[in-house]
């Protein structure tokens, strides 16, 4: 047998790796969870969806010389997983009731005859008489609990037959148990380890940020436009549409339809047969959008979901957060959009209020966590990742709406505290939001001509905002303890602070909701750039191939490979293997195959084939240049450029016609990406004295670069954004001048 603590390991792992899987590299904590399981330690795995949970049993497996047993509750998945397995050339099987008894008696065969590695099973076929005693005559070096979530009550997918594997496993003795979940919420965890009784030394949990997505959080005005407006930026891509009822799913699904999408609904009215089908066609890429109630999504494994919109609220994080993590579990960057509506907040309002007390609590608390994710002006990782118990404290996530955002400047709204919170008042602080704001209005809703409201001093001083608007403002007003809001009834309560802004002691500084437009700018946002047309070819090939073999596309090829065969051109064996996802058995497969198209396709357009002499780096390709005629640069580099040929900023700013805020913006993140810039000029299109200047400068070097808005504080308020963005770019330039 051979010994796990072999010094050989490491590199039978890595090589594994790279021969069988085609992967350069491990992801965090895959090494080491693969070196403890080989030690055969009992191992609990927690990691979101897409961190990589698969391969840590299924390397190890790769090196025992038993039998890898995977215990995982949906058949649909276990399919998905061997197909792929197989296509990597690993001798994997399930057994369950979908077999045919021809087939069914084949695999035991090959069981017995030791020619399977691993071993797929539902609780249920694990437990029969008949799969006991066949696994009771060969070698189990390895018990795998899949979804390992399942075994706690606490989780959202209880399954008492998971129970029962903690009796099983005594039965394989000599088995190391590892079991996987990507739950990420504490209790739940907690739950699983004491029920499988680990030894909490031998619990990996990974970081629960998933990088590549991106987040999106954009006030609903016009949902059905702003929906097919996002939708058209991304062509023949993959996504899911989350709505809250079925009637919402197939209205939507009418209206995509009509406009020309590929698209299917799912939801639990459907037939099972048609869920099926439309669950199928959507894996295998024949549809590329599912509108979808919650039900959706479970059961498949479709790594290139590359957005997931909700179109309503979700039920609470929990929810939010599994359902965006469908995207993007390939890698790539995908993106997660939430089209945010007050109205939906009354709607869960309403809902809590059904509820019994205890339950109403719960809820509360729920709704929440929520408002905070969706309210939040600071990264949207902070208060999502906070909630599942991580201390999330990176500046910038740089892949959030409000990160990517430009610093707004903060407005003085006094006035419209005043306002509002008068009108608390003078109703007596039992009324909600809604009806304060319909006052403040004068509208001449029946509850306000009810309560003769429409006599208040107050009635229709607030027309200069629209609903939207003082909605954002009262949540602002809140969240600074200008009042409270009561949790069971909604009615709006005035505190000792309010008193302060009534007498004009304490001036309120906070945002005015915009209309934003949402912008999807694909370019700007997409890691890398790589042949669009080369790129289509291969995946048209790509799309026969698994047709003919009857498997999702994905398991020929994973999307990033492809890509990187469209910015590399590999065109001999060595180079294919070295492209993402191409092993050894992946290369005999189907290796001449995208040469022989990549080859002609080069020649066609005189390009060479580029060398990929760096790893690949997490979700980002790191790559050569590419033809430039392929590159279309971007804004930002356009910019930097010019002005270090000296280009001054005012020409620049006539030149695209942007605003000087713009240009310091493009200048900062051409700055960011390790370009230098000159720092003479930059002064030129301040305003400030000179000792003002002195003044920001020396403020900046106290407070740091990280963020605008505390030197915005520090000074007082005295100076704009603008004249602190450009002292802040002088103070990097300048600063990185001397340390270089
Ligand atoms: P999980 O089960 O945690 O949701 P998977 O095991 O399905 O995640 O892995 C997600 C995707 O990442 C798969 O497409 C897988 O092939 C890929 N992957 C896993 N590990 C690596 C790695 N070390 N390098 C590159 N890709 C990886
Ligand atoms: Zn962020």
């Amino acid at each position: 047998m051979k010994s796990p603590n072999d010094a050989h390991l490491p590199d039978q792992t890595q090589s594994i790796l790279k021969n069988i899987f085609g992967y350069d590299e491990f992801r965090p904590l895959q090494r080491e969870i693969i070196h403890n399981v080989l030690n055969k330690n009992d191992t609990m795995v927690i990691m979101p969806t897409g961190g990589g949970k698969s391969l840590c049993y299924q390397i190890p497996a790769l090196i025992f010389q038993g039998l890898t047993v995977v215990v995982s509750p949906l058949i649909s998945l276990m399919k998905d997983q061997v197909e792929q397995l197989r296509e990597i050339g690993v001798q994997a099987a399930f057994l369950n009731s979908t077999l045919s008894y021809e087939q069914y008696r084949h695999t035991v065969a090959q069981i017995m005859k030791n020619e399977v590695k691993l071993l797929y099973l539902a609780p249920e076929a694990l437990f029969r008489e008949k799969t006991l005693a066949l696994l009771s005559s060969v070698k189990v070096d390895c018990l795998t609990i899949d979804e390992a979530h399942c075994i706690s009550e606490w989780g959202h997918d209880f399954r008492p037959e998971y129970r029962k594997l903690v009796e099983i496993r005594n039965q394989f003795p000599s088995a190391v148990c590892i079991a996987l979940t990507a739950t990420a919420t504490p209790r739940v965890q907690k739950d699983i380890q004491e029920n499988l009784g680990f030894d909490q030394s031998n619990e990996f949990i990974a970081s629960f940020n998933r990088k590549n997505l991106f987040i999106r959080i954009v006030p609903k005005n016009d949902p059905s436009a702003q929906l097919i407006q996002f939708l058209k930026k991304f062509p023949n891509q993959s996504g899911i549409i989350y709505c809250f009822s079925r009637r919402q799913v197939n209205d939507l699904y009418e209206v995509l339809l009509e406009r020309g999408f590929s698209v299917k609904p799912y939801h639990a009215g459907l037939s099972e047969k048609e869920r099926t089908q439309n669950q199928e066609l959507f894996i295998r890429d024949d549809v590329q959008i599912i509108v979808a109630t919650i039900a959706f999504g479970m059961g498949i494994n479709k790594p290139n979901v590359r957005f997931v919109i909700h179109y309503d609220l979700p039920k609470n994080i929990e929810t939010y957060y599994q359902e965006i993590g469908r995207a993007g579990r390939d890698g790539l960057r995908a993106h997660c959009l939430l089209l945010f509506g007050y109205g939906d907040i009354q709607k869960i309002k309403y809902f809590i209020t059904q509820k019994s007390e205890q339950e109403q609590r719960v809820a509360n608390l729920h709704l929440s966590a929520l408002l905070r994710f969706l309210e939040t002006d600071a990264c949207r990782r902070i208060p999502l990742l906070t909630y599942f118990g991580e201390d999330y404290s990176v500046p910038k996530c740089d892949s959030c709406d409000n990160c990517l955002e430009e610093e707004k400047e903060l407005v003085d709204i006094t006035i419209a505290a005043q306002k509002f919170l008068s009108c608390v008042s003078r109703t007596g602080e039992i009324f909600g939001t809604n009806h304060i704001i319909d006052v403040l209005r004068g509208s001449q809703s029946q509850k306000t001509l009810k309560f003769n409201h429409q006599n208040l001093s107050t009635y229709g001083i607030g027309k200069e905002y629209s609903k939207r608007q003082w909605f954002h403002l009262s949540r602002q007003f809140i969240r600074k303890g200008l009042m409270t809001q009561d949790m069971e009834f909604g009615s709006l309560k005035l505190t000792p602070k309010t008193y302060e802004v009534f007498k004009g002691t304490e001036r309120v500084w906070g945002k005015i909701d915009e209309e934003r437009e949402v912008n999807y700018n694909q370019r700007k946002e997409s890691e890398c750039e790589y042949d669009h047309d080369l790129f289509e070819l291969l995946r048209s090939k790509r799309k026969e191939l698994a047709d003919k073999g009857n498997v999702p596309p994905y398991v020929i090829f994973p999307d990033k490979t492809l890509i990187e065969m469209a910015v590399f051109f590999p065109q001999s064996k060595k180079n294919l293997l070295n492209m993402h996802g191409v092993g050894s058995a992946r290369f005999e497969k189907y290796g001449h195959i995208f040469l022989n198209i990549i080859k002609h396709y080069c020649l066609e357009h005189h390009i060479q084939e580029q060398s990929k002499h760096t790893a690949i780096h997490g979700t980002s390709i790191s790559k050569p240049k590419p033809r430039s005629s392929l590159i279309l640069k971007r804004k930002h580099v356009i910019v930097g450029e010019a002005y270090n040929e000296g280009t001054s900023v005012s020409e620049i700013m006539a030149k695209f016609g942007i605003k000087l805020d713009t240009v310091l913006t493009h200048l900062s993140k051409y700055l960011q990406e390790g370009h230098t810039i000159r720092s003479e000029g930059i002064l030129k299109v301040s305003t400030l004295t000179s000792d003002q200047q002195t003044a920001v400068m020396q403020t900046i070097d106290k407070l740091g670069t990280g963020y605008l808005r505390p030197i915005f504080e520090a000074m007082k308020e005295t100076i704009s954004y603008t004249e602190i963005k450009i002292l802040h770019l002088y103070y990097i330039i300048t600063h990185t001048k001397k340390t270089l």
